[in-house]
């Protein structure tokens, strides 16, 4: 069965359309503000994805870009700029940042009420303590496309392959919060195989094509594909096609999957749009998300 992120997307946004209506009606009309540093194609990409789907449902959005050779100072100033902006309900920075910039001091520099990517150490800690808190856009994606298709991840084996901060951390985090039994692989786990065998969902975020092979999981697994990577592809006219971090002949055993591009990729973006209207619905009642 294939876990199609972009249908469901769909369907996400007629009730983000319908939200944003019912905010004019009270005076407010969400906005995102993306800011974006240096010329990177891949974020270039990406901001301007979720500036179009913010455009098709009402949101205003706007894109901040600054120069690669932007000094972090530059970047701050820019983030306290949106967070005073009573126009702007939600920033998301782009990354990843150039080197010479701190990615943590930028990220906590955001006001948390506007913080829809849900990085900063505050909705972090508010996840992770399920007290509320925005949660990242990826895996609050993730679960939402496992509900739509009815796949309770109660009580169920997890196992989540990589453990950065903005995929396969939050991820494990909110897969917890719903009562799932959770392994979390990484650059040092000693016996990858030896886990994702024993998955019943299988969640990949790492950023290597092909890392998860057919050998590597059981019958009847449901597999998410987090990873984006860009493959040389001489018959396809950009030169390059997009595959996930799972071999296509996984499918086979899988009991469902999610394609890439087409399954996490469109939920991230609407999760997005989803937060930015909860801000700005926040906005109105004052209450911490
Ligand atoms: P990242 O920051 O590079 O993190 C990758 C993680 O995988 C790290 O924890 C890394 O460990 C671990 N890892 C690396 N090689 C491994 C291996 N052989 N076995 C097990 N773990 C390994 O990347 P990311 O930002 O999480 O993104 C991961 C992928 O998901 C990328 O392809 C990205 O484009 C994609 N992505 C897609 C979406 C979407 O909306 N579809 C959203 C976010 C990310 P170390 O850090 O210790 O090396």
């Amino acid at each position: 069965m294939i876990l199609d992120g972009e249908s469901l997307a769909k369907k996400v946004y007629l009730d983000v359309k319908k939200r944003v209506a019912e905010l004019e009606e009270k005076g407010v009309r969400p906005g995102l503000c993306a800011i974006r540093v240096g010329s990177d194609p891949a974020s270039q990409l990406y901001v301007g994805k979720k500036i179009r789907a913010c455009e098709n449902c009402g949101i205003k959005s706007k894109a901040v870009i600054l120069d690669e050779t932007a000094e972090e100072s530059e970047l701050i100033s820019a983030i306290q700029k949106e967070n005073e902006d009573p126009s702007t309900h939600g920033i998301l920075i782009q990354l990843p940042l150039p080197s010479s910039i701190d990615t943590q001091i930028v990220i906590e520099a955001i006001s948390p009420k506007k913080d829809v990517d849900g990085f900063h150490p505050f909705n972090v800690g508010r996840v992770a303590t399920g007290v509320g808190g925005f949660p990242p856009c990826t895996p609050k994606g993730i679960l939402r496309l496992l509900d739509e298709y009815g796949l309770d991840v109660r009580g169920k084996e997890v196992v989540i392959v990589g453990a950065s901060r903005i995929a396969g951390r939050p991820t494990a985090e909110l897969f917890l919060s719903r009562m799932a039994t959770i392994t979390v692989c990484h650059i040092e786990t000693k016996d990858l195989a030896f886990h994702t065998r024993r998955a019943e969902i299988l969640v990949v975020a790492v950023g290597r094509p092909g890392l998860i092979t057919k050998e590597m999981i059981s019958q009847g697994v449901v597999i998410v594909d987090v990873g984006v990577n860009r493959i040389i592809d001489s018959n396809n006219p950009r030169g390059f096609r997009v595959v996930g971090d799972v071999a296509p002949s996984c499918r086979e055993r899988a009991y469902a999957w999610t394609p890439v591009p087409g399954g996490v990729g469109p939920m991230t973006v609407a999760m997005l749009l989803e937060n930015t209207v909860i801000a700005a619905e926040a906005s109105l009642t004052g209450i911490t998300v």
